[in-house]
């Protein structure tokens, strides 16, 4: 039986874990907080509609996408956990029609999504109290939501479920070398066989795991998101808009009980995770153009998390160290790491199992 450890509970570590205990692995997954306890437990659970593009970077979404219907039934199945997953579809509110609204239509279909043109009318309908002054809407038939703080529990009764063992609030650890190979520290090294794998999904954090191996440093950086729930009746479907002038995008989300979600600022603050007034201020302009009565007084809940971005194009590294034969590395899924996480998951096992070979994209020293 092969020996992994993996460092980092949130989607990515997690659906590793799950999926290389499903092969049979023996996997010991060690967490420096509590599971989700970073950009995964405050994502706002948005797995967006699929694009048709050719790009490494866009299957990677596709396939997330596709799978999660699957993946939330035999979650399901597994745990007695609902995900909360909803293919409820989505609407991106415009002022007006493109020049060439039916080549916007073909683009979509060529995705696999059927959409349509709608009007004042069906965005009232869709959107219970807007006061918007788009006239128009593109809906998309294919998107969905999902639950993250479901999601992670549901993943790790899962992981459990399996064998793995699960180890929580490790305080962030950091690799050492010996031999040429990445061994975490005591006393987490001696539980573990001595040719384990270690595979690095620490999101943001990763570049601080990997650090004290005297490595080039992982070209990751942390892209805050704050994001806040308001107590106003949810739309039918995800709604997308974007502010004039700013050209910010921002979306609502429907949650159950009677709740919308708002999301998100995209801040350069470092490794500062709170909550502004700035950015409480920012969601609520943004919401109050879509729904007038999105006023402070109604906010039941604001939160923020440092999205992992990879600093170069092509999207998340995933990968085997070059030259560090037992470390593995899989980080920086940005904005899209939930829909993301099954398929990047997917990947790395199937290279460390089988030897498959990951697409150039994902190349752990692009920087
Ligand atoms: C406001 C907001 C909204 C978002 N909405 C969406 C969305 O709608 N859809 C979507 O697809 N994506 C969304 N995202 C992006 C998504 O949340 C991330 O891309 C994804 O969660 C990254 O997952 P991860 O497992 O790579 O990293 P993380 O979730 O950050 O997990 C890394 C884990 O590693 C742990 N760790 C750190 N250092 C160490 C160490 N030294 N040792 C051990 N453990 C360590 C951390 O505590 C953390 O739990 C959103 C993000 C934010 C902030």
């Amino acid at each position: 039986m092969k020996d992994v450890a993996i460092l980092g509970g949130g989607v990515v570590g997690l659906f590793t874990a799950r999926r290389l205990a499903l092969e049979g692995w023996r996997v010991t997954l060690l967490e420096a907080r509590r599971v989700g306890g970073g950009a995964s437990g405050s994502a706002v659970g948005v797995l967006q509609a699929p694009r048709l593009s050719q790009s490494a970077f866009s299957r990677l979404s596709r396939e997330g996408g596709d799978s999660y219907g699957t993946i939330a039934a035999e979650l399901f199945e597994e745990t007695g956990i609902d995900t909360g997953y909803q293919p409820c579809g989505c609407i991106y509110l415009r002022h007006e029609l493109p020049s060439d609204p039916d080549r916007e239509l073909a683009f979509w279909k060529n995705s696999g999504v059927e959409a349509s043109w709608c009007g004042g009318d069906r965005v009232e309908e869709l959107i219970p109290g807007y006061g918007g002054e788009q006239a128009f809407g593109l809906e998309l038939d294919r998107e969905a939501v999902i639950d993250p703080a479901s999601l992670l529990a549901a993943l790790r009764a899962s992981c459990l479920g399996l064998g793995v063992e699960l180890i929580e609030e490790t305080g962030h650890l950091e690799l050492e070398e010996e031999s040429g190979l990445a061994k975490l520290p005591e006393p987490w090294a001696s539980r573990l066989g001595v040719e384990s794998l270690v595979v690095v999904a620490a999101g943001c954090w990763t570049p601080a795991v990997v650090e004290p191996l005297g490595l080039e440093r992982v070209a990751l950086e942390p892209v805050r998101g704050q994001a806040i729930e308001l107590e106003l009746a949810p739309p039918a479907c995800v709604v997308h808009f974007s502010l004039a002038g700013s050209g910010n995008a921002y979306y609502l989300v429907p949650k159950p009980g009677g709740r919308t979600w708002v999301g998100s600022t995209v801040e350069e603050a470092g490794y500062d995770e709170s909550t502004t007034p700035h950015g409480l201020a920012e969601l609520l302009v943004a919401a109050r153009t879509i729904l007038p009565a999105a006023t402070e007084d109604l906010v039941s809940r604001q939160w923020a998390g440092l999205r992992p971005k990879a600093m170069r194009l092509g999207g998340p590294f995933i990968g085997r160290w070059p030259g560090v034969e037992n470390l593995w590395i899989a980080a920086g899924n940005f904005k899209t790491g939930i829909i993301q996480a099954p398929a990047t998951a997917r990947i790395l096992c199937d290279a460390m199992t089988g030897g498959c070979e990951i697409d150039q994209s994902f190349s752990l020293l692009g920087g």
